[in-house]
């Protein structure tokens, strides 16, 4: 067996960004931005205001409440026509710039109209309400550093001072296959010894809550020649492939022998419970995960290794999950056997801290388990842990 960090080394050294491109505003949600972004107008483009209100000249309102004239009303989006003198006022609509003369904005309910007048009711001060140009960013300031993951937000940001398009790295295309004599999808009635096929679905959905473009390869039998087409077109169409089945000691682990006989592998039995086996290489320069078929453990298997190893091709700067730092709730026991025991746990929080509490049913065929926890535990070499110990937290959603 090897540490983890030995084969995440090994993973990570060849799962390089991919080389950027520009990418349509549109289609970057989840990328990462491979240059520094750079405002090429400020924001807001001009002065506005923040109110529904007046707009005025604050020295006219030393004494109060004084009566102004009311010269125009300017709508978001229309320009003024009028400058104010001293005794007058604009009605103005919150975003539309402010007239010259004016200095300061009234809210609406601080004041009341007849015709042609308004009478203010408060005084404010110089800028009241105003929101400068360039209140939140300045042309010519950074916005975003190199390396920055693209949310809704900064999209918007990006919207906001006018980009269409942002270079990123491309989002990467990863193919999945599931492989195995008895799986079955096609919904019917099982035949003895037939199960249905879930690594599919479940690898499929990991990569698309993950910001990659997944690419079913579907399910392919225990057959040499079938997995081989498989794989090649995988490794022909998508930036990377998925398999699931087919790595481990078996008799018809077919996948293995194809892999060795087309693929650059590395077969590695890793220090960890789930997930031990771990095959990873390239066809052709496209990185393979070669992933346990047990349920648990290939999702596991997904979130140490493939997750980490696509994410630092699509340039995420840290593409690994950092463990955050929970509370056991009650004691967790293992056996000492030079592992890392991932624990499938329910975090939630409670008095600010993340308080963890292991689900029923660890074993690594235990799908439904998996899918009550919300976050692995992750207990090192030992004995577990008492209730109240502190435990590394991976959250997964
Ligand atoms: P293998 O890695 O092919 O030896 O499979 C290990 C275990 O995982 C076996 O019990 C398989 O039936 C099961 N398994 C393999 N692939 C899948 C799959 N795609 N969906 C559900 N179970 C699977
Ligand atoms: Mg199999």
């Amino acid at each position: 067996m090897i540490p983890i960090e030995e084969a995440r080394t090994y993973v990570m050294d060849r799962c390089r960004p991919q080389p950027p491109e520009a990418t349509d505003v549109a289609d970057a949600l989840g990328l990462v931005t491979a240059t520094d972004v750079i405002a090429n107008e400020s924001l807001p483009p001009f002065a506005n205001t923040a109110m529904d209100g007046f707009a005025v000249r604050s020295a006219d309102l030393s004494s109060v409440p004084v009566q102004l004239e009311v010269v125009e009303t300017i709508a978001a989006g229309h320009n003024p026509t009028r400058s104010l003198d001293s005794g007058q006022a604009s009605r103005i609509m919150t975003g539309a710039p402010i007239p010259d003369g004016a200095d300061a904005i009234v809210m609406v309910e601080k004041t009341s109209v007849d015709g042609d007048t308004v009478t203010i009711e408060v005084q404010v001060g110089p800028g009241n309400h105003i929101r400068p140009a360039g209140d939140d960013l300045m042309k010519g300031d950074l916005v975003f550093p190199a390396g920055t993951r693209l949310t809704a937000g900064r999209l918007g940001v990006l919207c906001s001072l006018g980009f269409r398009e942002i270079e990123t790295y491309p989002r990467l295309r990863v193919g999945v296959m599931s492989t195995g004599d008895e799986l079955v999808d096609d919904g019917g009635d099982l035949e003895p010894g037939q199960i249905r096929d879930s690594n599919r679905r479940t690898l499929l959905s990991l990569l698309s809550g993950d910001a990659f473009v997944p690419v079913d390869l579907g399910l392919i039998a225990d057959d040499e020649g079938a997995i081989e087409e498989a794989l090649g077109q995988g490794a022909r169409d998508c930036d990377a492939v998925i398999t699931s089945g087919g790595v481990s000691m078996g008799d018809f682990d077919y996948v293995k022998a194809v892999l060795n006989r087309i693929g650059d592998m590395r077969w590695m039995q890793i220090a960890i419970k789930p997930a031990k086996p771990l095959a990873f290489g390239t066809i052709k320069g496209t990185p393979i995960f070669g992933l346990p078929g047990n349920p648990v453990s290939s999702m596991v298997s997904y979130e140490l290794f493939a997750r980490a190893g696509l994410r630092s091709m699509m340039g995420f700067k840290e593409p690994i999950r950092a463990a955050i730092k929970g509370i056991a709730a009650n004691s967790i026991s293992r056996r000492t056997d030079g592992k890392i025991h991932y624990v499938r746990v329910i975090a939630e929080h409670e008095n600010g801290a993340t308080v963890v509490y292991p689900v029923s049913g660890q074993g690594s065929h235990m799908l439904a388990s998996m899918a009550r926890s919300n976050a692995l535990a992750v207990l090192p070499d030992g004995e577990g842990c008492e209730a109240g110990e502190q435990v590394d937290v991976l959250l997964l959603d």
